[in-house]
């Protein structure tokens, strides 16, 4: 059974002419009329498929397939379609556009799972408009409150709720949107890599093994400022000489280890003078693993390098611990339904796990989750570059097919 490789590509095309600026990429932000005109046209293309529509008072649009069994789990498909600024056509659309193919296919064919199959477009899964993201699929899991909705603002100092308010939902019914976790079998992601493993491989599609977990820490070192010409280097106290040190050794951290990657992204240095040792510096560290375990423990070999590292240098530190999120591991049943799919297909089976954060990581906190990574041109995402080629656009969308035939075969929701 094939999908309609051309319908499903003139969708990718027809969506991403929404919200085009003059840099050539995609704005549509959250609650906005660009991104309105974006879920009109994914309900249109949800009521071709032949799916009963709804959007919910967060904003996120469902097409549902009834199954045979009416007691039968959901299987869940879906991601987002909201871009950053300036963003590409593939990121998010794609996984929304393949699920609605695949329905489509399911239906052209006459077929009826056991289970019924639905497709969304979650909300604000990037944040570019009040800096939160993944609303849609928080709002979903129950994890949303009105307070989060008040008191997130954008630019222009309008806050989430007032923003919902001008479009004509009702942030103060955010219940309504809170999903039956019981009524969910899993739920699957066709999503860009947004990275270069599997252009490196030269496949057109990746079994996604899980989700990274972060943690971000912030790095102040204090020294001693002083003349350039002036101060011997014995006896210096120089912040900027400790962080490069601690920033070398952080690379290395980070490479000895499986799968986990670190990166210095943000640097301060004050007061920032040619002629002048620094007087302190800032900085940060973003750590991404799948294991909670590692991640801890990483923390812990930072701190401690850290520390000994500074007091060699008789400068003082401050580590602040700015952020924290628990990965998650895609589950047993739905990431072997990909790999039989991908190796029923003959092509090799590359397993990576997902440093960026997706809907599917919020969804696992209260059902199944598996994810299935396309080939991205050079790794490059959030930009009008973006590229996915269509045959592997295709074999995605032809991959996800393979899995909810498996996946949708049985499973009944338990009453009493
Ligand atoms: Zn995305």
């Amino acid at each position: 059974m094939h999908i309609n490789e051309e319908r499903l590509w003139n969708r990718i095309n027809e969506l991403g002419e929404i919200g085009r600026s003059e840099n050539g990429g995609l704005n549509r932000f959250s609650f906005t009329d660009e991104e309105r005109q974006a879920k009109e046209l994914i309900k249109k293309y949800m009521a071709e498929a032949g799916l009963s529509v709804r959007e919910d008072e967060i904003g996120n649009v469902f097409g549902k397939m009834d199954g045979k069994n009416p007691n039968g789990k959901t299987v869940l498909i879906g991601s987002h379609i909201d871009t950053v600024l300036n963003g590409g056509k593939f990121d998010g659309a794609v996984g929304v556009l393949s699920g609605i193919e695949v329905l489509q296919t399911l239906n052209e064919k006459g077929i009826t799972t056991e289970n019924p199959l639905e497709v969304v477009a979650f909300t604000d899964e990037e944040g570019a408009r009040f800096s939160t993201g993944l609303l849609g699929s928080e709002a979903y899991i129950g994890d949303l409150t009105y307070n989060d909705l008040a008191d997130n603002t954008d630019n222009n100092g309008i806050s989430i709720a007032e923003a919902m308010i001008n479009q004509g939902y009702d942030p103060t019914n955010l219940a309504s949107v809170k999903a039956d976790a019981n009524s969910i079998k899993c739920y699957l992601e066709v999503h860009i890599e947004q990275g270069k493993v599997l252009e490196s491989k030269n496949v057109p599609v990746g079994l996604v093994t899980g989700i990274a977990g972060l943690r971000w820490l912030k790095i102040k070192i204090n020294g001693e400022a002083g003349h350039a010409g002036t101060t011997p280097m014995a006896l210096r106290k120089d912040p900027l000489a400790a962080a490069v040190e601690i920033i070398h050794r952080v690379e290395q951290l980070a490479k000895e280890q499986e799968q986990t990657v670190m990166t210095v992204g943000q640097f301060i240095v004050n007061p920032g003078g040619i002629n002048v040792i620094p007087s302190n510096v800032e900085f940060t560290i973003d750590i991404r693993d799948l294991s909670e375990a590692l991640l801890d423990q990483l923390v812990t070999q930072i701190n401690n390098m850290t520390h000994n590292i500074c007091a060699k240098r008789e400068v003082t530190l401050e580590v602040e611990n700015l952020h924290s999120v628990s990965g998650v591991d895609c589950s047993a049943e739905v990431y072997q339904s990909i790999q039989t799919t991908i190796e029923d297909k003959g092509i090799e089976v590359v397993k990576l796990p997902s440093g960026a954060i997706h809907d599917a990581m919020v969804i696992g906190k209260i059902t199944d989750i598996g994810m299935i990574f396309l080939r991205t041109k050079d790794g490059i995402s959030h930009t009008s570059e973006e590229w996915c080629e269509k045959e592997d656009v295709s074999m995605g969308a032809q991959v996800l097919l393979g899995s909810v035939i498996k996946l949708a075969a049985n499973s009944f929701v338990q009453h009493g």
